[in-house]
């Protein structure tokens, strides 16, 4: 299975996208996780570079974005399938993703679109922690952890992002407005898009993706 799964910040991508590749067992891409992988845990000159662009709010190069996700996809648990979550986010990055799939004869099985509301993104987005040592994902509100600030899974520290502050998530709606939700239009051409409401809980949007999905 080859999927992507698109939308606003904050709308639960990263979430859905844990429950698809536990189901489908195929790797979870995300380049947001890759960066802060990068940034946090090796000394890494993308991972510097990144991290100025990501604390402001901003997309980071494609060049240096395209050259990741071509990397990874050279891996050999690909293989089997994969799930892009937060790439591509503009028109550049999807013309690359068709090139390099193109290069390896694959086509894309699906392209999820999840939909809500900006004052529900608002509050999502400035409720959540991650755990600053394996960046699993809480929320204040409706996925708190079991021990206030403690991660479940590694007992890490949980702290909010810095690019989930107000004023940077006010951005990065923007940049999703401009550049990211043209690829909702760009995979519409195709016919390969499905819109699924993110509004809602985390169960029942996971129980319309997988409806679409058939399987
Ligand atoms: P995410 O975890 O997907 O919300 O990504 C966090 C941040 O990482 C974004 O706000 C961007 O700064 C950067 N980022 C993640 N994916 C991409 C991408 N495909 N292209 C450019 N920047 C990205």
């Amino acid at each position: 299975m080859r999927i992507i799964i698109m939308g606003p910040p904050g709308v639960g991508k990263g979430t859905e996208a844990e429950l698809l590749v536990k189901h489908y067992q195929i790797p979870h891409i995300s380049t947001g996780n890759i960066f802060r992988e990068l940034f946090t845990h090796e000394d890494s000159e993308i991972g510097k570079i990144a991290k100025s662009y990501i604390d402001r709010g901003e997309l980071v190069p494609d060049d240096i974005t395209n050259q990741i996700v071509c990397q990874r996809l050279s891996e050999s648990d690909v293989q089997k399938g994969f799930l892009f979550d937060g790439y591509p986010r503009n028109i550049e990055q999807a013309k690359a993703l068709d090139r390099f799939l193109e290069e390896k004869n694959w086509k894309l099985d699906a392209v999820i679109n999840l939909t809500a509301k900006t004052d529900l993104i608002i509050r999502r987005l400035s409720g959540r922690r991650v755990c600053e040592h394996c960046g699993a994902v809480y929320h204040v509100e409706n996925k708190k952890p079991k021990i206030d600030g403690i991660c479940n899974q590694c007992g890490g520290k949980l702290i909010q992002r810095e690019d989930d502050l107000e004023k940077t998530v006010k951005r990065r709606l923007r940049i999703y407005t401009e550049q990211t939700k043209p690829v909702v239009g760009y995979y519409e051409q195709s016919g390969s898009i499905i819109h699924v409401d993110g509004g809602r809980s985390i169960n029942d949007t996971h129980h319309d993706i997988m409806k679409v999905l058939g399987e």
